[in-house]
């Protein structure tokens, strides 16, 4: 059975209508195939933020055809790029909206981010950065938490509310500050 099979595949491959089947069948297998290379470079583009990562997909496709674009269909990203830029977008919103709205600039009002060191429109003194790693410490911070530096006496922003004592028991008076070089 198999072999009669087999036996009538190589008559018609020696018939003399094989070669404008072949050359029908040739060129369709040809734009297939080119078809799902070009499929797979429009897909991975749209996939893939790394250039180089998108070449081996598509020499895969190239060189193994029709399987290499199944292959690739397996481990490709999930994700369209534009729906991942899309989502971490509504994401850092959402955060936003939990923290309490946009952070403003004291000076001026623009809007800030929390990491900023000073103020980019009047360049208004925000935060310290940490003197080993250069890091933004919060306020409170008697220790950079990113290298283990310890934070210098100097306060950029005394963020103190009037009612509340202060929060450690400083030998200093609050209201007095004291002028001078040493240090
Ligand atoms: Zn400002
Ligand atoms: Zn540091």
């Amino acid at each position: 059975m198999i072999a009669s099979f087999f036996g009538s595949i190589h008559d018609f491959f020696h018939s003399s209508t094989w070669t404008a089947t072949e050359v029908a069948l040739a060129a369709f297998v040809l734009v297939f195939w080119a078809a799902t290379v070009y499929w797979v470079w429009k897909d991975a583009r749209r996939r893939i933020a790394e250039q180089w990562k998108i070449w081996p997909a598509v020499l895969l496709a190239i060189v193994v055809p029709f399987f290499g674009p199944l292959v690739y269909m397996l481990f490709r990203p999930p994700e369209y790029l534009d729906d991942v830029r899309e989502r971490e977008l509504e994401m850092r919103a959402i955060e936003r909206r939990l923290v309490g709205g946009d952070l403003e600039c004291g000076v001026c009002g623009a809007s800030v981010e929390a990491d900023f060191l000073v103020c980019p429109v009047c360049t208004s003194r925000l935060r310290q950065a940490c003197a080993s790693c250069g890091r933004p410490l919060e306020p409170a911070w008697q220790v950079c938490p990113y290298c283990v530096t310890p934070i210098a006496e100097e306060r950029p922003v005394p963020l103190r509310t009037p009612a509340a004592p202060p929060p450690a028991a400083s030998p200093r008076p609050p209201q007095q500050r004291r002028s001078g070089t040493s240090g």
